[in-house]
């Protein structure tokens, strides 16, 4: 039966040392039912959608049944939670092991909400339908920007009921990964494992996610510079489009560069570079604004990990480090400039293109201007419909801005041809439409209330490609009513 869903199962995971993982299956639920299986991904795993929507389908969805091949672990792992070295682990998820699709890609196939593990401390190791379902939009979101992250393949109720603030209906999640392996990961192996095993870790980490070193090249240090090099990007793309993770502990940053665990995340409104969503971050100290120096300090905490194998002699590995994690500033900067210059449909690099950015960010926070409205208003060349119109600053912005687009273009020849690529760029550039915290709230109590998964499957719809700028997207860029509490999301529910 494994083999008519499609399961093609291996566990290189499970070869690591033990002391990484804990052999550990999902704890069989009471009367499974599916609520939501991303068809379209399924197929592209190798996976048949039909199958999965079969009841033996939905039994090994809700853990009750085990696919041929699969190896189910829970993994160890440690993490710095808002500054705090901490020793964790899967609490509430398993890895089953890893797909190998037809293309012979690998991904981790983990069950989200999955039961007590032995890394569960106090916790129940379940997962209510609302947070689920609400990772499933995000995270599906994230891949329609475009972002690296981690995918949703279905969501099961488990038909048992959760203790949270009232009783919830519990759900599990199939999370599919590039792998789950995290900083944290690292950091469990350098604290509470041999030298060793650190380094079947990196030598892992190593095979799985990166090239081959160059030859005679220190094969841990080129480990260290692509996680910096892919972080800088990741977080680079989050602030392009007003990602706030929410929860950037070490243990929710991955190895392989996506975004990773969906909790308390939420996308900006108004642009604030203060902005924080998390009920349980009164520091803000994950903000918007602070998420490219997390990321760096997060970092920081790889390269410690890894400093026993960066060089024999600790004060050469710190050295080696520091020059790697100093890096990591440019990078992001770079990447972040170079996609503003694409939101600005701006062609070549001009010493005024960063003023010009942050002058249309500065006069979006003063006027408390929708981060993503502005930019598609510009993009649809509708400047005068945004809060910014009528002031004088706005005006000169535009006009210096108008000049920068056109000046590159009126050198490469035609100009009505210039601005035109100009627009696409834009286009490209910029989401018409995001998943806006009153839509991602109306969709949940719909599934939740009435049992209707219609509202989320029309958002998932159109979030699938936020760049089409169709006319079903209007409706979904409107703001939400005003109201006078801000909103607010919550972890680990
Ligand atoms: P997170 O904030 O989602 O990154 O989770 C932090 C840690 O808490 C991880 O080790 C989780 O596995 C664990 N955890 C979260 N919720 C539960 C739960 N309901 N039961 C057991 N462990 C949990
Ligand atoms: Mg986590
Ligand atoms: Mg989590």
């Amino acid at each position: 039966h494994a083999h008519e869903a499609g399961w093609n199962f291996d566990n290189s995971y499970a070869r690591l040392p033990e002391n990484l993982f804990t052999k550990q299956g999902p704890t069989p639920v009471r009367a499974p039912k599916l609520a939501i299986l991303n068809d379209k991904h399924a197929a592209a795993l190798g996976l048949s959608p039909g199958a999965l929507a079969s009841q033996e389908g939905i039994a090994t969805l809700a853990g009750n049944r085990i696919p041929e091949g699969a190896e189910p672990l829970a993994q160890a792992y440690g993490g710095h939670q808002f500054g705090y070295f901490n020793r964790l682990g899967d609490g509430r998820a398993v890895l089953l092991g890893e797909q190998i699709t037809p293309q012979g890609e690998r991904f981790d196939i983990q069950y989200k909400g999955s039961g007590r593990t032995p890394y569960s401390r106090g916790g129940d190791g379940r997962a209510g339908l609302g947070p689920m379902l609400r990772e499933y939009i995000i995270s599906e979101a994230m891949h329609g920007l475009g972002i690296p992250t981690t995918r949703s393949l279905a969501v099961v109720l488990t038909g048992e009921e959760i203790v949270r603030e009232s009783l919830e209906p519990g759900a599990i999640m199939t999370r599919v990964a590039a792998s789950h392996l995290r900083v944290g990961t690292f950091q469990f192996a350098a604290q509470w494992g041999t030298l060793e095993e650190l380094q079947a870790l990196a030598d892992y980490a190593l095979e799985r996610h990166y090239s081959e070193p160059a030859e005679g090249a220190n094969k841990y240090l080129h480990l260290l510079e692509q996680v910096v090099g892919r972080q800088a990007k990741l977080i680079a793309k989050w602030q392009l489009v007003g990602f706030v993770h929410g929860v950037m502990n070490t243990d929710n940053m991955s190895i392989s560069g996506e975004t990773i665990d969906y909790g308390p995340c939420a996308f900006l409104d108004t642009f604030d570079p203060a902005t924080v969503f998390s009920s349980i971050d009164a520091q803000g100290r994950y903000a918007y604004g602070n998420q490219p120096y997390i990321g760096a300090w997060n970092l920081a905490r790889l390269a410690e990990a890894l400093l026993p194998l960066l060089h024999e002699e600790q004060e050469q590995a710190l050295k080696l480090a520091e020059q790697v994690l100093a890096g990591f500033t440019e990078q992001y900067h770079g990447h972040w400039l170079a996609g503003m210059r694409a939101k600005l449909g701006l062609f070549g690099e001009e010493p005024e293109d960063e003023a010009l950015a942050s002058g249309l960010l500065t006069l979006m926070k003063e006027h408390r201007a929708d981060y993503t409205n502005t930019f598609r208003l510009l993009t649809l060349g509708k400047p005068e419909d945004t809060p910014l119109h009528g002031t004088s600053e706005f005006t000169d912005w535009l006009g210096k801005w108008r000049e920068r687009q056109g000046r590159l273009v009126n050198e490469s020849g035609d100009k009505a041809e210039g601005l035109l690529r100009s627009q696409e760029l834009m286009r490209r550039s910029n989401p018409a439409v995001i998943a806006r915290n009153h839509r991602v709230e109306e969709a949940l109590a719909a599934a939740a209330v009435q049992g209707d998964l219609g509202v989320m499957e029309r958002l998932l719809a159109v979030l699938a490609d936020p760049y089409a700028y169709s006319a079903e997207q209007e409706e979904y860029t409107s703001l939400p009513e005003s109201c006078d509490r801000p909103y607010r999301t919550f972890c680990g529910t």
